[in-house]
């Protein structure tokens, strides 16, 4: 007797989680049975929830904060992208053993080609990217394998930006927080990946002036969805990605492998996310 395909989504808090409305989302509009479930699952139990879901009935999950870095230990597989980046945000079955991937690249690249257009990267040549931590490296690896020339990282804590220049010395410097004004005049595009800007952090407040006329700006925070950095780079009068394309793009990949189809990112499905965001602000 086949039983419907069960999927999770693990961290630690978890119920703020958007990601149970996005694959429910896409179950419904494919008409497939199956659930996706939020899992609350604290550091020290998350070893033995590894070793265990395949008997509650799941075939994968998403694994979000605070275990990226525990399911990249514990995995018996990586693929290529999991193991550059050292975390792990997709976990499947395959041939009996727990296989681990990490989407947030391709969701990053994936959500400026569907706001922009995938030729975007023609008139890109430098991004300056604001953060060193987990969203910081999978932003910057989709910006190298997508053929950027230069990348600049700037972080408030100046060692972590240049422990990331190792990923690609050639073509990524560290930038110090407090100098990070001098490189938007060279900036295409220019990445928050900090928190700041998110509901409860203070706000990130940068004077876009110097940045050219034909530079983007994204934040890949997406609570609010319109940050004070893409407020002010709209008022600007510059083109804006907001975080939340990256949040869904991501999620692709895993509903594939669990469920056996690959589902779209459509204007629909955004708007049923921004709905949740707005009435929960
Ligand atoms: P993380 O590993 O904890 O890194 C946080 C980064 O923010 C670090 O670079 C940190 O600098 C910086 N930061 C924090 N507070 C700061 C402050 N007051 N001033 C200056 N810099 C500050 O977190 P993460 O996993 O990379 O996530 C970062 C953000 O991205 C979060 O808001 C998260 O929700 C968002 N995110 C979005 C998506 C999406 O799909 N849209 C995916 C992943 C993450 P230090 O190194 O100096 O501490």
């Amino acid at each position: 007797m086949s039983t419907a395909p069960k999927a999770f989504v693990v961290g630690h808090p978890i119920k703020h989680s958007r990601s149970p409305l996005i694959h429910g989302y896409w179950l419904c509009e494919h008409g497939l049975k199956g659930s996706y479930e939020r899992v609350d699952v604290a550091p020290a139990d998350f070893a033995s929830f590894l070793r265990g879901f395949q008997g509650e009935g799941f075939r994968g999950g998403n694994v979000t904060i605070p275990h990226k870095q525990a399911a990249f230990q514990y995995a018996d597989a990586l693929t290529g992208r999991a193991k550059r980046l050292q975390a792990v945000n997709t976990l499947w079955i395959e041939d009996g053993r727990i296989h681990g991937d990490n989407t947030d690249e391709l969701g990053f690249i994936a959500s400026l080609d569907q706001a922009l257009g995938s030729d975007w990267d023609q008139a890109a040549r430098t991004a300056l990217v604001l953060g060193a931590g987990g969203a910081a490296r999978a932003v910057i690896a989709g910006l190298l394998d997508r053929g950027l020339e230069r990348v600049v990282v700037a972080n408030r804590t100046l060692e972590r930006a240049q422990e990331l220049t190792a990923f690609d010395p050639r073509r990524i410097e560290a930038a110090a927080w407090d100098k990070l004004t001098q490189a938007l005049p060279e900036a295409d595009l220019l990445v928050n990946t900090t928190s700041l800007g998110m509901d409860g952090q203070p706000p990130l407040i940068l004077d876009l002036i110097a940045l050219p006329d034909h530079a983007v700006v994204a934040d890949i925070v997406y609570v609010p969805l319109e940050t004070p950095l893409l407020a002010a780079a709209r008022a600007r009068g510059l083109r804006v990605v907001d975080g939340l394309g990256m949040l869904l793009h991501q999620a692709v990949p895993g509903f594939a492998r669990w469920f056996g189809v690959t589902p779209e990112v459509t204007p629909a499905l955004r708007a049923v996310i921004v709905a949740d965001i707005e009435r929960r602000a």
